[in-house]
């Protein structure tokens, strides 16, 4: 889901770098209150946690002044429960950007790796990226979620299969990729996912550490 945020407040807001984010926080039952630093964590008055959540700013145009955010709709949480509700007009609060991609200057070809919620960083990797040799993998739930990348690769779609841990494609995909020493790789998506394709590239392929930035952007609940 596109959400795009705009008013007045977003004045000055600085141009993200690619892969950025920013933080948004999510109305409650009260409407929107700001919460306030307790010098340990953002806390509303009652002592209750705010919803907060994390998301990547896609677009933004100073001129308008407007952000867009893509919002993975995933059936649970205060984010996707508010994006898929939300109706023109709402008040929500975003805080940022943070720091994005710092591309490297030694890179002789990229490879990046991530899911749904990676796909606004991916393709603000590919619009930034110089003209390399760049393989994507992209792992969805379903075959309607592919999009266009606007950009010549060698990109690789994967469907999860069913049943199958959330990024287990991507893992499979980092395993089988051809990497050379001055590939670069960013990968983002399922936290544990994200734990195996670390280990897989530093521990087991001994890959120096500035070779990859891997994040984990989400965590799959247990249960
Ligand atoms: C730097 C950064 C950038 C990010 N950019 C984006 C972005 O551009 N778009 C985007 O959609 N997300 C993005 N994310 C991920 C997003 O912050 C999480 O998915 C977040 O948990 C969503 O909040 P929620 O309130 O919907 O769900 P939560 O309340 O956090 O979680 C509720 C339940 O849903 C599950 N869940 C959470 N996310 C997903 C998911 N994607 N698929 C399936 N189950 C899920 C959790 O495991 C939990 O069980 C980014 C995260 C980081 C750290």
């Amino acid at each position: 889901m596109r959400v795009t945020l705009g008013g007045p407040a977003l004045d000055g807001f600085p141009t993200p770098e690619p892969a950025a984010s920013v933080r948004l926080l999510l109305p409650g039952p009260d409407g929107l209150v700001v919460p306030t630093w307790n010098g340990n964590e953002f806390l509303l008055p009652d002592g209750t946690r705010p919803a907060i959540r994390t998301f990547t700013p896609r677009r933004f145009d100073p001129d308008a002044p407007s952000l867009e955010l893509d919002i993975v709709l995933h059936g649970s949480g205060a984010a996707s429960t508010w994006a898929e509700h939300a109706t023109p007009g709402d008040e929500v609060a975003v805080s940022g950007p943070g720091r994005g991609y710092r591309i490297p200057s030694d890179a002789g070809s990229f490879l990046l790796l991530g899911d749904e919620t990676a796909i606004p960083a991916i393709c603000q990797l590919l619009d930034h990226l110089p003209d390399l040799p760049i393989t994507v993998h992209v792992e969805i739930a379903v075959p309607e979620a592919r999009l266009d990348l606007h950009r010549e690769v060698d990109e690789h779609w994967h469907v999860l299969t069913e049943g199958a841990p959330p990024g287990d494609s991507l893992v499979a995909a980092a395993m089988e990729a051809p990497v050379d020493g001055d590939t670069r790789i960013w990968a983002a998506g399922e936290a544990a996912a994200m734990q195996r394709i670390r280990k897989h590239l530093f521990a087991d392929r001994g890959l120096p550490r500035s070779a990859a930035t891997i994040r984990g952007y989400w965590k799959r609940a247990v249960h």
